[in-house]
C-alpha cells in the first residue's frame, strides 16, 4: 500500500498501527463468521456483523411461540446471551508465505489432472502441519492463479452467543424489494459475543467460559461519516473474476446468469407458496428463501450490469490492445505470444457444458432437491457395494431418513418438475445421461413426466431404498426402476463433472498463471489479485452515484426516508417502537445536524463483493463508522470489473445502530459497552 497517498486522503494511523505482522493492529479486529465478515468491537469479545449473516442462527433459535426472528432479541445480562447455533468466529493469527513449498511440489506434475491433485495434496499437508498447533484452523489461499500461496493460521472460536438482534422488520427492512438497491433503509446489524476458557483458549460452549479478549477491537467513532470522507472496508471478500476472457464473460452474460435467474425465480416461488401457509412453515423456509433470493437478485444484477457496462465489449478491446502490446516487442511475443489463445481455448471448452453444469448443481443440491440427491447418493453408494457385504449403519439410516421426503408434494415435487424438465430438454454437449427415463423426445408436460416417474418408482418407500442398498452393485445394474435409471445417469454425470473440473483446474493453473503474469506486466501498478476469501482492505470514499441519465443519488439515507417507505405491509413495516422513537429523534445524540436527521445507510465506492457482508467500515482513525452489507444493483457486475461510476458498497451507519440500541429497542448495557470502549 502506498501509505503517503493514503495519508493524503485522510489516513491518520501509521502503517504499523493499522497492520503489523506480529502485533496485529486495527485490521486484526476484522474476523470471519460463517461466510461473512465481522469485527470485535469491545475488549469483551463483542462481535458485530450483519443481521443477514446472523439470520440462520436467529432463525434456528426461533419458534412460533418465541419468535426472535420476528420480534428481535436483547440479552439484558451476559447470562441471557443465547448460544448461537452454527456461528463460528475465525481470527487470523498469522499469515505464512508457502509459495516455494507448493511450487516445488507442483513441478513434479505430468498432467493437468496431476497438477490439481498434487496441489490439493500439498495443501492438505500444509494445513495438517499447521493444525498441530492447539486451537488452530488453517487454510491455504492461492493468489494470482497460483503465483503465490499463503497459509492462514486462524483461531477458531465456537462458543458464540447471540447478544442483540433487531426485529426482522428492521434488520431486513425493504426485504427483497430493496435488496441490492439504493436508496436503502435496512438496519442490517446483529451482535454476538465470542467466549473462551478462562485461560483465553478456545473452548466449545461451557458454563464457565468467559468473554474472549481479542488482541484488538474497534472503537466506535465519536463523529459519524460525511460525504467524501475516507473510509476503509476491512473483511473477507469471497470471489471476483477480474481477469476472465471476453469469451468467458460472454458465456456468463448469455447463458449462465439468465438461466440461473430463471430457475431460481421459479424455485423460490414454490418455497414462498409453502412459507405462506403458517408460522411454522415460515420459519422452516425463511433461511432457504432468503439465501436463494439473494443470489437470484444478484443474477438479475449480473444480467443487467454485464450488458449495461458492455463488459464483453470492453474485454474485447482490452484483448486487442493486449495483442498489440505483445506483438510490439519481440521478447514479449516469445513470452506471451500464445497465452491469450490458450486461455480462450479453455473457455471455449468450458462453455460447452455451462447449462448442464448449472442445472446439475441445482438438481443435486441437498437443500433444493433432497429426495433426488438422496437417491443419487444411494445409487452411488450401492454401486460400490457387494451384495453380501455387511451394511454400514450410517448409510442404512441415511437412505431411510424421512427428511428425504419432507414436504414432498407441496415443495419437492414442483421443484422436481422444474429441474427434471430442464434435464430432459438439454441437448448436444449438454445432454444428460439417464434422461431416457424422462421421455426426452416427447412434448409431454413436465407434470405428467414427473407424475409417471413417481408412480413407477418404488423408491419412495424406505424399505425399497434399503433393499437397493443391500443389493449393492448387482441390484443397481439390474434395476429398471426409472428413478434408478435416472440416478445412475446423474451419478455418472456428477463423477464426470468432478473429473472435468479437476482437469480444468490444472489447466488453468498452468495457462491462467501465465495469463496473469502477462496481465501484471501489461497493466502495471493498478493490478491487484482477485478476491479469495482472505483478509483485505478496500480504500474508499463516501460517495453517491448516478444510476441513470439525469438521476443522482446522494450518499446518505435518513430515518425520514425510512418512514416515507413505511406502508405497514412487509417488507416496509417499521415497528411501532421505531416509529415512536422516530417522533423524538431530534433530541437524540445520534441526530446529525448537517443531514437534519438520524442517518440510516450510506454509500462508498469500495471494491467489495459477497463475503464482505458484515465488514467493519472504519474512518481514517481506524474507528468504526458503519457496517458494509451490500452493493447497488448497477454495480453487482463489478465482480468482472470495478467501475468508478457505478461500483458502490452499501453500509449501515453506526449512528443508526446506536440509535436503535438506545431509543428503539433499548439495551443499556450493550450501549455502554460500545461507547465505553470508545473512551
Ligand atoms: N450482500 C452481499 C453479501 O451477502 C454483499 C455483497 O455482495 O456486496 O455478501
Amino acid at each position: 500500500m502506498n501509505w503517503a497517498a493514503l495519508e493524503a486522503r485522510g489516513m491518520q494511523l501509521t502503517r504499523d498501527e493499522f497492520w503489523h505482522p506480529e502485533r496485529g493492529g486495527v485490521l486484526s479486529a476484522a474476523v470471519q463468521i460463517g461466510g461473512c465478515s465481522a469485527s470485535f468491537c469491545s475488549p469483551e469479545g463483542l462481535v458485530v456483523t450483519n443481521h443477514h449473516c446472523g439470520f440462520g442462527a436467529v432463525n434456528a433459535l426461533s419458534t412460533p411461540q418465541r419468535n426472535l426472528l420476528r420480534d428481535g432479541f436483547v440479552a439484558r445480562t451476559r447470562a441471557e446471551e443465547l448460544p448461537a447455533p452454527g456461528m463460528v468466529v475465525f481470527v487470523v493469527r498469522r499469515i505464512e508465505d508457502v509459495t516455494a513449498k507448493v511450487h516445488a511440489a507442483q513441478a513434479k506434475a505430468k498432467s493437468p489432472l496431476e497438477l490439481t491433485q498434487i496441489t490439493d495434496q500439498v495443501i492438505r499437508e500444509l494445513v495438517a502441519e499447521g493444525e498441530k498447533a492447539p486451537d488452530t484452523t488453517c487454510s491455504v489461499a492461492a493468489f494470482l492463479e497460483g503465483k503465490e500461496y499463503h497459509l492462514y493460521h486462524r483461531t477458531r472460536l465456537t462458543d458464540v452467543r447471540l447478544v442483540y438482534a433487531p426485529p426482522r422488520a428492521v434488520g431486513e427492512y425493504g426485504g427483497e424489494v430493496d435488496n441490492w438497491e439504493w436508496p436503502r433503509h435496512t438496519g442490517d446489524f446483529t451482535f454476538f459475543r465470542a467466549y473462551a476458557a478462562p485461560d483465553g483458549s478456545p473452548r466449545a460452549h461451557h458454563a464457565e467460559n468467559v468473554p474472549f479478549r481479542p488482541q484488538h477491537h474497534l472503537r466506535v467513532a465519536a463523529e459519524g461519516v460525511r460525504e467524501n470522507d475516507l473510509v476503509l472496508i476491512l473483511g473477507y471478500p469471497g470471489r471476483t473474476e477480474r481477469y476472465l476472457s471476453s469469451l468467458a464473460v460472454a458465456d456468463r452474460e448469455a447463458i449462465y446468469y439468465p438461466k440461473r435467474l430463471d430457475l431460481l425465480t421459479r424455485i423460490i416461488a414454490v418455497l414462498e407458496a409453502q412459507a405462506k401457509k403458517g408460522d411454522a412453515e415460515q420459519l422452516a423456509y425463511a433461511s432457504a428463501i432468503k439465501s436463494l433470493a439473494n443470489v437470484q437478485k444478484n443474477a438479475a444484477g449480473m444480467v443487467f450490469g454485464l450488458s449495461h457496462n458492455a463488459t464483453v465489449e470492453r474485454k474485447r478491446r482490452e484483448e486487442a490492445a493486449f495483442r498489440a502490446w505483445v506483438e510490439g516487442d519481440a521478447t514479449r511475443a516469445v513470452r506471451h505470444g500464445k497465452v491469450l489463445d490458450e486461455l480462450l481455448a479453455l473457455d471455449e471448452l468450458e462453455r460447452k457444458t455451462t447449462s448442464k453444469d448449472l442445472v446439475l448443481g441445482l438438481a443435486l443440491s441437498p437443500r433444493i432437491a433432497p429426495f433426488l440427491r438422496g437417491i443419487v447418493d444411494l445409487v452411488d453408494t450401492a454401486a460400490r457395494r457387494d451384495a453380501g457385504a455387511e451394511l454400514d449403519e450410517r448409510q442404512a439410516r441415511a437412505v431411510q431418513d424421512p427428511a428425504l421426503l419432507a414436504d414432498f408434494d407441496a415443495v419437492q415435487r414442483p421443484i422436481l418438475e422444474i429441474l427434471l424438465d430442464e434435464l430432459r430438454t438439454l441437448d448436444g454437449d449438454d445432454a444428460v445421461r439417464g434422461r431416457d427415463a424422462l421421455a426426452p423426445r416427447t412434448r409431454e408436460a413436465s407434470t405428467a413426466v414427473v407424475q409417471r416417474l413417481l408412480e413407477q418408482t418404488k423408491l419412495r418407500e424406505p424399505a425399497a431404498r434399503l433393499a437397493l442398498l443391500r443389493g449393492g452393485k448387482a441390484a443397481i445394474d439390474a434395476s429398471d426402476d426409472p428413478l434408478v435409471v435416472l440416478a445412475r445417469g446423474l451419478a455418472a454425470e456428477r463423477a464426470e463433472l468432478g473429473l472435468r473440473m479437476e482437469t480444468m483446474e490444472g489447466r488453468r493453473l498452468d495457462v491462467g498463471r501465465r495469463w496473469i503474469a502477462a496481465q501484471e506486466e501489461w497493466r502495471g501498478a493498478s493490478f491487484y489479485p482477485d478476491a479469495n476469501s482472505t483478509l483485505r482492505v478496500s480504500i474508499a470514499n463516501v460517495k453517491g452515484y448516478a444510476p441513470r441519465d439525469g438521476v443522482r443519488y446522494t450518499p446518505h439515507t435518513t430515518v425520514a426516508g425510512l418512514l416515507r417507505k413505511h406502508s405497514g405491509n412487509e417488507p416496509f413495516d417499521a415497528p411501532q417502537a421505531l416509529r415512536d422513537a422516530a417522533a423524538a429523534r431530534r433530541t437524540s445524540r445520534f441526530f446529525d445536524a448537517r443531514l437534519g436527521d438520524v442517518p440510516v445507510c450510506f454509500l462508498a465506492d469500495g471494491d467489495t463483493t459477497g463475503g464482505n457482508s458484515g465488514s467493519p467500515v472504519v474512518n481514517g482513525k481506524g474507528e468504526l463508522v458503519g457496517l458494509n452489507f451490500d452493493r447497488v444493483f448497477e454495480g453487482v457486475a463489478g465482480d468482472y470489473g470495478w467501475n468508478a461510476e457505478r461500483s458502490r458498497n452499501v453500509c449501515v451507519d453506526l449512528r443508526y445502530v446506536l440509535w436503535h440500541i438506545e431509543s428503539v429497542m433499548p439495551a443499556p448495557a450493550l450501549l455502554e459497552e460500545l461507547l465505553g470502549a470508545a473512551r
